[in-house]
């Protein structure tokens, strides 16, 4: 039977955790390195916290973990001081890549941005940090909602679409938020050539599932309604019913 280490319940004092350990992680392929106080990342993180109560326990030449964007782990580190994710894509590049990625991005590099907190979401997951899971998640969602032409809801790009049906769980809400919005807040005049071009790499299972949302919105009377909360991962009912997106809905 093992002793599973529970999460402590207050957040960490980070006076007494620059008192305590520091470890070391080593990041990606170049085994980039970080040192982090042990308290606050084993605060955040069940992952973490068994894994340096458990082998990692003696190792003293650090951590390796080799499948890990550096990009990531930098905004996962930002995250763990600082507890905020920003909504901009120039702030997300900036923790990503170590600089300042200039005030214009080009659609690459903005969808760079987006994909890179979907990363987040999936390194939340993994590493067995809700917190740092959902803030991701929902705030990929609630970009989506808010970007549109005028200020709404619109399609998400479909480089972005492709990336995600290929890396995220069949289950993810992330997926059935892209379908939904592909058929109900979409609209073809927001397509430029660029976006066309990518038309033709579309996965099979979002083109499927955009014909059967069509097919329950027109023979079901399925809601043509859209909130952002219908999409985001909450902790609790208490949570969701705090949320400012509960409730909300935008007109397609
Ligand atoms: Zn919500």
């Amino acid at each position: 039977m093992t002793n599973k280490p529970q999460a402590p319940q207050a957040a960490p004092v980070f006076g007494t955790a620059a008192k305590g350990e520091i470890v070391t992680i080593f990041i990606g392929p170049e085994k980039k390195r970080y040192n982090i106080h042990k308290d606050v990342i084993c605060h955040h993180s069940e992952y973490f916290r068994t894994a340096y109560n458990g082998r990692w326990k003696e190792s003293d030449e650090g951590a390796t973990l080799e499948d890990i964007e550096v990009e990531v782990f930098n905004i996962f580190v930002h995250w763990l001081y600082a507890q905020t994710l920003p909504n901009c894509p120039q702030l997300i590049l900036r923790l990503a890549e170590e600089t300042d990625p200039g005030s214009e991005l080009g659609w690459s590099r903005y969808r760079h941005a987006w994909e890179l907190v979907l990363k987040c979401g999936m390194f939340g997951d993994r590493f067995l940090t809700p917190a740092f899971h959902h803030l991701a998640h929902n705030t990929f969602v609630n970009v989506q909602f808010g970007e549109g032409v005028d200020g709404g809801a619109s399609g998400v790009s479909y480089a972005t679409i492709i990336w995600a049906f290929d890396n995220l769980p069949s289950d993810s809400l992330i997926l059935a938020m892209m379908v939904d919005l592909q058929c109900i807040a979409w609209n073809e005049e927001q397509d430029d050539e660029e976006e066309k071009s990518d038309l033709s790499q579309l996965p099979n299972e979002f083109l499927v599932a955009v014909m059967l949302k069509q097919n329950k919105i027109r023979v079901c009377d399925e809601t043509t309604e859209l909130s952002a909360c219908d999409y985001h991962l909450h902790e609790s009912e208490e949570e969701k019913k705090a949320c400012p997106a509960n409730g909300k809905y935008c007109k397609s």
